[in-house]
């Protein structure tokens, strides 16, 4: 059996704040990234491509929190970060800060697979992304008119937004981001990978969870294959990724209890807003928040094939 779960970010989305024809495009961003990623499984693909090929895909997508359309920091740029992980292997690689760079999923992946290291930031990550030969792409290309006017909202302050929290209501039907993908292929190896821009008006060099392995993603195939997105901070502080792994190899919790005590118990008691979609090796899957929503979708070989946004 083989699965495919995606999602494009959790926060306060509530049925009614968008229009039908937004939440259309939503819906299809969704079910698109869900295809290109399942068909790869279809045709005996592994589940790293499977969950590249739709990370990039909605990466692309300016709709969400990643890549194209990715949130402004505060001096006006957009710092990315993204990982990977192999439940096979277990081998991993992931990039936080970097600028410019079309798809910062393809930077983590060869950092995984050709760096000889597994987590590299900034210029050095440009840098190598350059020598690879990754695709870069100017400013303008990353803007979009939604994200910047969030980011005037806030960049004369030293606050911070996470993507999902808007504090202009007016903005609630669009405000969503970071993107992710877990699959499990016909051989029964799994993979995670995940992809975002992070905060709006983020400052210090800030890194959230996404980047970080254990926290924001993670991928054993004896237990998971996780990909979060919330406030990041809380799910570093939670490790939350490797803490359903955790749960489920030492506790023997199934994939779908392991992750409701995170997401509904670990997570809540330290008010970490968000969710996280995850497989096993066996290709169950779950899809699990604590916020009013996620977008979010899931496809198998079972014919099981779904987008969703709300509760
Ligand atoms: N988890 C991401 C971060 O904190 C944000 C998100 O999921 O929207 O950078």
């Amino acid at each position: 059996m083989f699965t495919i779960a995606i999602h494009g970010g959790a926060g306060t989305l509530l049925p009614g704040d968008m229009s039908a024809e937004k939440e259309a495009l939503y819906k299809g961003g969704l079910q698109k990234a869900l295809d290109i990623g399942f068909r790869i499984l279809e045709k005996g693909g592994s589940s790293l491509d499977a969950v590249t090929a739709a990370v990039i895909e909605l990466e692309n997508n300016p709709l969400f929190n990643a890549g194209k359309g990715a949130v402004f920091t505060n001096s006006g740029s957009h710092a990315l970060d993204a990982s990977i992980m192999e439940g096979q292997s277990k081998s991993c690689g992931a990039v936080t800060g970097v600028i410019g760079v079309q798809n910062p999923i393809v930077l983590a992946k060869l950092v995984m697979e050709k760096s000889g290291h597994v987590f590299l930031s900034g210029k050095g990550a440009e840098e190598f992304a350059q020598q690879e030969g990754c695709i870069f792409q100017p400013e303008t290309y990353f803007y979009d008119e939604f994200r910047y006017h969030q980011w005037q909202l806030v960049k004369d302050s030293d606050r911070y937004q996470l993507d999902h929290t808007p504090e202009d209501a007016s903005l609630r039907e669009k405000k969503f981001g970071t993107v992710g993908a877990v699959a499990c292929d016909s051989f029964g190896n799994i993979a995670a990978a995940t992809s975002t821009g992070g905060m709006t008006n983020k400052r210090f060099d800030r890194i959230g969870d996404t980047p970080i392995i254990g926290a924001g993603n993670y991928a054993n195939n004896a237990t998971c294959a996780i990909s979060c997105t919330g406030h990041g901070e809380k799910f570093i502080q939670a490790v939350a990724a490797y803490d359903v792994s955790c749960l489920m190899e030492y506790k023997g919790l199934s994939l779908q209890s392991a992750m409701e005590e995170v997401v509904m118990v670990k997570l809540m008691s330290i008010d970490g807003e968000g969710g996280m979609i995850g497989v096993d090796a066996k290709g169950a899957h779950a899809l699990i928040f604590n916020s009013e929503g996620m977008y979010r979708g899931v496809r198998n070989s079972l014919e099981l094939n779904e987008v969703k946004i709300y509760r």
